[in-house]
């Protein structure tokens, strides 16, 4: 299973007041495959979603339709009767042929927008696997239901903040992919108080969960590449020292140094992997001091 269709699974079948599940009904049809005076219906690959559509359809408007399977594995709610279709479509607010914006007046009440959401999201959203990158997405229809969707989406930030004691703006942003509008969020951050506000909890403590494993991780590289690093500039450090001393030990500079110095360029030579701060240590110098020290043998 997707991890799109586990959130949507764990998004669906909530208990909610009649407001609601109108709302979120409105969403799915607005959202959905298609939504005018002759035609209500959705296509999903996730048979929870239709399943979620078809019990709405008869809890708020009393009406039964079946869900078909098509060849494709997909899952189809259709709205056959067009008189049906119709008075549910003025009863949205609806007597234009097509919708193409929004009826606010169906979201008065706080929590209807939050259901709103839940709808369009399950008809028409998607979510990417934070294991592999983070990205929450609802295409629409047209440019402005998506701009509707985007003014719902800071309603219902505002909302969850005031609700909890917090301040986490949704960071949501619009965008065009071959002439379809979509909602898209892009940080971990905001996608987690979407997921909270979706009542998604297992997978929002599953993203937290993931991004504490990547912070881990990254850091655990970054202290390796550090520590490689390091240990790259140590042995090179070593190797300048080692050809300088048997340099002048060849050419008999070396007694000409200073017998402090011999000492520490000895130690240094029979112990390459010896750090300056080591060979601080064992002279009791500070470790610039001793890097003072041993360039002088490299003139
Ligand atoms: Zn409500």
């Amino acid at each position: 299973m997707s991890y799109a269709s586990e959130v949507k699974k764990e998004i669906v079948g909530q208990e909610s007041e009649g407001c609601c599940k109108f709302a979120q009904l409105y969403a799915m049809m607005l959202f959905g495959h298609c939504f005018s005076l002759k035609e209500i219906g959705i296509l999903t690959k996730h048979k929870a979603v239709a399943e979620e559509y078809s019990r709405l359809l008869f809890e708020v408007f009393g009406v039964s339709v079946p869900i078909i399977t098509t060849k494709g594995g997909r899952y189809s709610v259709y709205l056959e009767n067009k008189r049906t279709c119709t008075g549910i479509y003025n009863c949205c607010g609806y007597s234009r042929p097509i919708a193409t914006t929004i009826n606010f007046e169906n979201l008065e009440n706080d929590c209807c927008k939050i259901a709103f959401i839940k709808g369009a999201f399950l008809t028409s959203g998607t979510i990417t696997n934070p294991e592999k990158s983070y990205h929450f997405e609802i295409s629409s229809v047209c440019d402005s239901i998506a701009k509707g969707l985007l003014s719902v989406f800071r309603e219902c930030s505002d909302i969850y903040n005031k609700e909890n004691f917090i301040d986490h703006e949704i960071y949501a942003k619009l965008g065009n992919r071959k002439g379809i509008p979509f909602l898209y969020i892009k940080d971990s951050q905001s996608i987690e108080t979407m997921l909270a506000l979706l009542g998604a909890d297992i997978a929002a403590i599953q993203l937290i969960r993931t991004k504490i494993g990547k912070d881990i991780k990254n850091n655990v590289i970054r202290k390796t590449n550090l520590d490689i690093a390091n240990i790259g500039r140590t042995a090179d450090a070593s190797g300048k020292y080692t050809e300088a001393i048997k340099r002048k030990l060849a050419d008999g500079s070396f007694k000409n140094l200073s017998p402090s110095l011999q000492e520490l360029a000895m130690l240094k030579y029979e112990n390459p992997e010896m750090t300056l701060n080591d060979l601080a240590k064992k002279f009791n110098l500070t470790r610039s001091a001793v890097n003072y020290r041993l360039n002088k043998l490299l003139k």
